[in-house]
């Protein structure tokens, strides 16, 4: 059973310093999606609503004062170069977020526009989804690895052969994640749980 909680400010990359990371050339130009569809609880901004500062196909009004979730955050698209620009977030719908937890679980997050639920599903994004499952599966020691999708409150573990549908969250729920190896490969189970369940747990605003 691996154990997790809520990222810490020392635990998430999403709290690291990227900047120095992006992609040459690469900037978000007239995308706004992840203002829209990442939680920024200084604001009380929930997930998948817009926030108050954007300004559509322009970014961040409010850019001095943004919160520090906001100054630290960038998307996978800016930061992997392999991710073309049919990655782009506001051409497919999707904003790729690896969410890291100090007690050994590693989250690909495919945020999902909730005006295209079914865009993770398309091709060429669903295709390369499970393949990022299947070298997430194939992990059986260290870190346990899995791709989570989020649409809106309905959280989706994607597994290579499988989809598991947890259904939507509320503010106290949480994953649990158990991991078991055997000679054939490694075995995952997923499950939503409360938060004063003391499973084990990764809890995504
Ligand atoms: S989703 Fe990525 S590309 Fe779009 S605004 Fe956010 S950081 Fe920029
Ligand atoms: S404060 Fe600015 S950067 Fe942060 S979510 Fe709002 S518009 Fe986006």
């Amino acid at each position: 059973m691996v154990e997790q909680t809520a990222p810490s400010s020392e635990d998430s990359y999403l709290y690291a310093d990227l900047e120095s990371l992006v992609v040459p050339g690469r900037q978000c130009g007239t995308c706004t999606l992840c203002c829209r569809l990442i939680a920024v609880e200084e604001l009380n901004k929930p997930r998948s609503r817009n926030c108050i500062h954007c300004i559509a196909d322009v970014g961040c009004g409010n850019r001095e004062h943004r919160p520090h979730l906001c100054r630290a955050f960038f998307c996978n698209w800016l930061l992997v170069e392999n991710l073309g620009p049919e990655w782009k977030p506001d051409h497919c719908g999707l904003v790729l977020q690896p969410v890291g937890f100090s007690n050994g679980a590693q989250c690909l997050v495919i945020n999902v526009d909730p005006d295209r639920p079914d865009s993770w599903r398309r091709s060429p994004y669903f295709d390369q989804i499970k393949a990022w499952a299947a070298r997430a599966a194939g992990q059986t020691t260290g870190d346990v690895y899995y791709v989570l999708v989020i649409v809106d409150e309905r959280r989706i573990v994607v597994l290579p052969d499988r989809d598991i549908d947890l259904g939507d969250f509320g503010a106290q729920d949480q994953i649990s994640i158990e991991r078991k190896v055997t000679p054939l490969g490694a075995s995952f189970t997923f499950r939503k749980v409360s938060g004063s369940d003391s499973g084990v747990t990764t809890r995504f605003v």
